[in-house]
C-alpha cells in the first residue's frame, strides 16, 4: 500500500515537482547552495545545504531540514559546526547532530507521504490549516496536525 501511494503520489504531485525543480532546486544547485546526496525513496531527491552565508542559508538557519515536492534539503553536521574542530566536545556534538539529522529525515519523509496523499494541494491545505492554527493555538507550527504527524513519525523511527 505504501509503495502504491508513493507511485500514485509521485504522479499526483508531478506538476508541483516540476515547478520545484525548475524554479527552486536547479537555481540553488547552480548557485552552489545545495549538493545532491541521494535518491531517498521513489522519486524523492535528498540534497545537503552547502552554503553557510548565502541568503538561502540565512533564511533556513533555524531549521534542520525542509520538504518541497519530491525534494528534501538537509543541513549537515559540517554545516552546523566547524568541520575542522576535532576535540571531544565537537565529536560528541557531531554525534548528537547526526541523531537529530536522522530524525529530521524521517520527519521530512513523512511530509512527503502527506504530500503523496494531498498532491499539489499539499501546500494550500497546509497553509489553510496553519492560518486556522494561528487563530486557535499559541504555536501554530507546533500544533499543526501535519507537524504533529511528522514528529510522531520521528519517534516511530
Ligand atoms: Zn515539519
Amino acid at each position: 500500500m505504501k509503495k502504491f501511494l508513493e507511485v500514485f503520489g509521485f504522479f499526483w504531485q508531478l506538476p508541483a515537482t516540476i515547478i520545484c525543480w525548475l524554479f527552486y532546486i536547479i537555481p540553488l544547485y547552480i548557485a552552489g547552495d545545495i549538493e545532491f546526496k541521494k535518491w531517498e525513496s521513489f522519486g524523492v531527491a535528498t540534497w545537503t545545504l552547502e552554503s553557510k552565508k548565502s541568503w538561502y542559508a540565512r533564511l533556513w538557519r533555524d531549521f534542520w531540514g525542509w520538504y518541497g515536492p519530491c525534494n528534501i534539503i538537509m543541513r549537515t553536521a559540517k554545516h552546523i559546526i566547524d568541520a575542522d574542530a576535532h576535540d571531544y566536545w565537537s565529536d560528541h556534538l557531531r554525534n548528537e547532530i547526526e541523531i537529530e539529522l536522522k530524525k529530521t529525515l524521517l520527519h521530512e519523509l513523512r511530509h512527503h507521504f502527506q504530500a503523496c496523499i494531498c498532491g499539489p494541494l499539499f501546500y494550500p491545505i497546509y497553509g489553510i490549516i496553519y492560518i486556522i492554527m494561528k487563530i486557535v493555538s499559541e504555536d501554530a507550527y507546533r500544533d499543526h496536525p501535519f507537524e504533529k504527524d511528522a514528529r510522531n513519525a520521528e519517534k516511530r523511527g
